[in-house]
């Protein structure tokens, strides 16, 4: 399976999975068609499958457009988001799997974003490859998203859920916010050696113009605030009490960053 990332609006990220043999291809979150059909264009693949993470049009402003030059194509979303993805024909709950050619990607329910925000993870198909995660905007590279429909305790046990695969899980998210989210980052983890390393290493890549996506889980877990509300240091930062309290004061400085 590969993998294009597709460059969408001002900052989204649409992904083109591509299986070259079977010249089929599947998106995550099109936000746009365009993109979409003009590499499948190039590609001369057969788009079966749109897989939505959320209902906000910056992840399913495609799919009516793509539906429509590929009436076959199959469009997923959470089962609770029924009503709000434009085609959705497959309502998915946490431990559903679809599949993508000869892949396999288990579903999570990750609410706390919004309320029926899902995730895809395809496990690597040998041991010494990398899985792929696409999780919309709920995990961001150096943060997480905002809690427009659920609480920081929700989110806590969605993102909890993503922690938890290994970590050197590919995390293919919605948007390019990792420099603006490791700025953040660093006025609350300011001796993290991991972070300014990393720091470093994003602030070169956009001077290049270069994507920071697809993150490494293993250096998020180490970096990224959001996935750390149980760390002492995080804790004592936010003058918090409990991990619930040190997420929801991180989430709350941050929107004021
Ligand atoms: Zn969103
Ligand atoms: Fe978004």
């Amino acid at each position: 399976m590969k993998i294009h990332r597709l460059p969408a609006l001002s900052d989204n990220y649409i992904f083109l999975l591509h299986e070259p043999e079977q010249q089929i291809a599947a998106v995550v979150d099109p936000a746009d068609a365009t993109p979409v059909l003009r590499t499948l264009d190039e590609l001369g693949a057969n788009l079966i499958a749109i897989f939505n993470t959320h209902h906000h049009a910056d992840h399913v402003g495609g799919n009516t457009q793509l539906l429509r030059s590929f009436p076959g194509a199959v469009i997923y979303g959470g089962a609770e988001d029924r009503g709000r993805i434009p085609g959705q024909q497959v309502f998915l709950q946490e431990g559903d799997r679809v599949t993508f050619g000869d892949r396999v990607a288990e579903v999570f329910f990750v609410p706390g974003h919004t309320r029926a925000h899902i995730a895809y993870y395809f496990a690597p198909v040998q041991a010494d490859e990398m899985g792929d995660l696409f999780c919309g905007d709920t995990l961001f590279s150096g943060g997480c998203g905002r809690l427009f429909e659920g609480t920081p305790a929700q989110m806590i046990r969605s993102l909890d859920k993503l922690r938890n695969l290994p970590d050197s899980t590919r995390v293919w998210c919605a948007h390019e916010y990792t420099l603006k989210n490791l700025q953040f980052a660093l006025t609350v983890d300011v001796d993290n050696r991991d972070l300014q390393q990393r720091f470093v290493e994003v602030k070169a890549m956009r001077d290049r113009s270069e994507a920071t996506i697809p993150a490494n889980l293993g250096i998020e877990k180490r970096t990224n605030p959001f996935l750390r509300w149980d760390d002492k240091h995080l804790q004592m930062v936010t003058k918090a009490n409990n991990e619930v309290q040190t997420f929801t004061r991180l989430r709350g400085m941050k929107e004021h960053f």
